[in-house]
């Protein structure tokens, strides 16, 4: 994902979307391997944008710079670094203009920055925003799908529940999930350590990550996640049990408590 905007760089803003898009990714069994935020220069955008498609992942997702203001130029930015023209793009036109008169204005409506958002890299697919003005953009660069969102949590999120949800689930299929958090008290994290790193070891699909709370009355206190995925449902349940009694034990012999587990799918 790549995130832009300088609100997000200079503490204006915190990057919720980002938080929202990678729960999401993660439970249709994607994980979304980076983040990236960038100010709004077309440089950075460019640079950002290169730099990810060399890599081939199945999706991009950019949030952000999609408006009508001057300092929306994500698109410009995409276009640039990828060597794509910028053209007035009829059915983004006809979703702006729709937009606008089912809110009761008319043809004056369309004023030039009004059309600048239906200005898009040549080959691009206008995504339909059901709440605001800037439609979302599908284009595809190599092996990657770029999907481009207004900044907007609202729009953004109806966008991608709408145009991206759809195309990464037939990506990725069906995947079951099984999910532990255990609370843990008394026990250093380094102590820990070599009982995690074994099962790391022998489960190298599993997300197994420990997360030190500080400490309470002299104690340490740990939040334990431990995810496993995959197609088939048996199997998951399994292993995903199978890694957490394993780290109970480990943690009852090293003399300390969970406190207390909590499992979802
Ligand atoms: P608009 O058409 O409203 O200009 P846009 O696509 O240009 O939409 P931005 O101008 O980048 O989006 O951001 C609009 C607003 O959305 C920002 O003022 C900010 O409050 C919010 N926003 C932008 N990016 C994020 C983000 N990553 N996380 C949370 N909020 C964000
Ligand atoms: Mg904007």
């Amino acid at each position: 994902m790549l995130a832009v905007g300088k609100e997000l760089l200079i503490g204006r803003t915190l990057n919720s979307n980002a938080l929202w898009v990678g729960r999401r990714l993660a439970r249709m069994g994607s994980m979304i391997k980076e983040i990236t935020t960038v100010d709004d220069e077309l440089d950075e955008i460019g640079a950002a944008v290169l730099a990810i498609v060399r890599r081939s992942p199945d999706f991009l997702v950019v949030v952000g710079g999609l408006g009508p203001t001057p300092d929306d130029m994500t698109l410009k930015g995409i276009a640039r670094a990828l060597r794509l023209r910028l053209e007035r793009n009829a059915e983004a036109l006809r979703l702006i203009r729709a937009h606008y008169i089912e809110r009761g204005m008319d043809e004056a409506a369309l004023t030039p920055p009004r059309v600048k958002m239906a200005i898009l890299p040549a080959g691009s697919k206008p995504l339909q925003n059901d709440i605001g003005t800037a439609p979302g953009v599908r284009l595809v660069s190599g092996r990657t799908v770029v999907f481009c969102l207004p900044g907007v949590p609202a729009e953004m999120r109806s966008i991608f529940r709408k145009s991206v949800e759809p195309e990464v689930r037939a990506k990725v299929g069906k995947v079951f999930r099984r999910c532990f958090t255990m609370r843990i008290e008394g026990v250093p994290e380094s102590a820990l350590a070599p009982s995690l790193a074994e099962e790391m070891r022998t489960h190298p699909g599993a997300y197994i990550k420990s997360h030190p709370k500080g400490t309470m009355e002299g104690r340490s206190r740990i939040v334990l996640d431990i995810v496993v995925a995959g197609p088939d449902k048996v199997r998951v349940d399994e292993e995903g049990e199978v890694i957490a009694s394993k780290m109970r034990r480990a943690v009852v012999v090293l003399k300390g408590t969970v406190v207390a587990v909590r499992s979802s799918d």
